[in-house]
């Protein structure tokens, strides 16, 4: 069966070029870079280029770079690392003095339930809303902001929308207030240019796999001079600073894959985007009252999300699946939930019309060919969805 693949903000393949670079560090070179030993030294000097490599994608400086297992513990270390450094232990007598951190309702889980663990501890969390596209407002952000709040935590490209908030603003207003600032660009790192002086950002989650590289490796940057609390306590690795043996094949794939995204980024970007938007404007023209959401913020080139108002997004992208067609219905990691995403009713839509969103999420390896495959294939499974849905023949009345 042709299998179609438009679901890359969930993971991508791994570029043969940064599976080439890896392979030798699995066996032939398999020395620990903590060793003094010549096989440790030789898989130290691998590792090393690699955080030059992460460093130039995003503007930064190597030694500001920390290897992690991904974008999960980058966010997780950003959040609670701010927070435990600034007020540790929690003064739970004095109410006033709780440390306060400020961040989105479209975040992903991964900072929403760190900041969510902290909240049960006494921290105060406040969530900024976002209009319809899915983009917050500069001056709520700034009415938010206390003497307490020791975070503004805001991530880059939305996973489910794509939309991208304007962090360069952001960055202003935290640096105005002296108040640390992270984003998780997990999403658009390697997809969407980063300058960390530009954005001024304090800390920046990253993570391999959204761009081509292997899953389980990750990144933190930590501007020098912020004052940051270790996540994890072990041995001397990365200066004691994120302890446990270095993953060398992870960090070298990361680091090349960081390389090739920095020279292919335009490239890829003005390619992925035209197949985008031709799938977006083909799949509003053949399927009745479909719409985007999010359509009009600046996105990610990559990301088109829409709801067919009357089916399912799961029987769809079940009836997708069986037609050879990869998709999503929101967060990889959510799938399953019958809770509609958290993301999409945040912007505002109701939960029937969340539950009938869609996302498609282009990349690299994305052909014309397939995007003309699914044109030929969602608006069909959406007509035979609809021709059983008891709410559709509502739907369509009402418009
Ligand atoms: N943040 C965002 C915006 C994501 O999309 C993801 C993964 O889907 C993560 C964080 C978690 O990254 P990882 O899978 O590397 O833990």
């Amino acid at each position: 069966m042709n299998r179609v693949y438009l679901d890359y903000n969930a993971t991508t393949p791994v570029e043969p070029e940064v599976l080439d670079a890896m392979l030798p560090y699995f066996s032939g070179e398999f020395g620990n870079a903590a060793s003094i030993h010549t096989p440790g030294q030789r898989a130290r000097a691998a590792v090393e280029p690699a955080r030059e490599q992460v460093a130039a994608l995003i503007g930064a400086r190597a030694q500001e770079i920390v290897f992690t297992s991904g974008g999960t513990e980058s966010d997780n270390h950003a959040v609670f690392g701010v927070v435990r450094q600034a007020f540790l232990p929690v003064p739970s007598s004095n109410a006033d003095s709780l440390p306060h951190i400020i961040t989105t309702a479209i975040e992903h889980e991964a900072v929403l339930n760190a900041c969510q663990a902290l909240e049960k501890s006494g921290v105060r969390v406040t969530l900024l809303a976002t209009n319809r596209e899915g983009q917050i407002d500069l001056d709520e952000l700034r009415r938010a902001v206390r003497p307490e709040t020791v975070l503004i935590t805001i991530m880059h490209a939305n996973n489910e929308l794509g939309t991208v908030q304007p962090l360069d603003e952001v960055g202003r207003i935290a640096k105005e207030r002296d108040i640390y600032f992270h984003t998780d660009a997990v999403q658009s790192a390697g997809r969407v240019p980063i300058d960390v002086n530009k954005f001024g950002v304090d800390l920046l989650s990253l993570s391999a796999h959204k761009f081509y590289g292997p899953k389980g490796i990750g990144a933190l940057y930590i501007r020098s001079g912020t004052r940051l609390r270790q996540l994890l306590y072990g041995g001397h690795h990365q200066r004691g600073f994120r302890p446990g043996t270095e993953n060398v094949a992870g960090i070298v794939g990361l680091g090349k894959a960081a390389e090739i995204a920095r020279k292919s980024l335009a490239a890829d970007a003005r390619r992925v985007s035209t197949l985008r938007d031709k799938l977006e404007q083909g799949l509003l023209a053949r399927v009745p009252h479909a719409r985007v959401n999010g359509g009009t913020a600046s996105r990610a080139p990559n990301t088109t999300n829409l709801v067919f108002p009357g089916i399912e997004g799961e029987a769809l992208l079940i009836a997708l699946d069986l037609k050879g067609l990869a998709c999503s219905t929101g967060a990889a990691c959510s799938s399953g939930a019958v809770e509609p995403s958290h993301v999409l009713t945040a912007i505002g839509m109701p939960p029937e019309e969340a539950r009938a969103s869609l996302r498609f999420s282009l990349g690299r390896q994305t052909t014309e060919q397939e995007i003309d495959f699914a044109l030929q294939v969602v608006p069909s499974a959406v007509e035979q969805l609809r021709e059983l849905s008891p709410t559709y023949p509502k739907v369509a009345e009402a418009r």
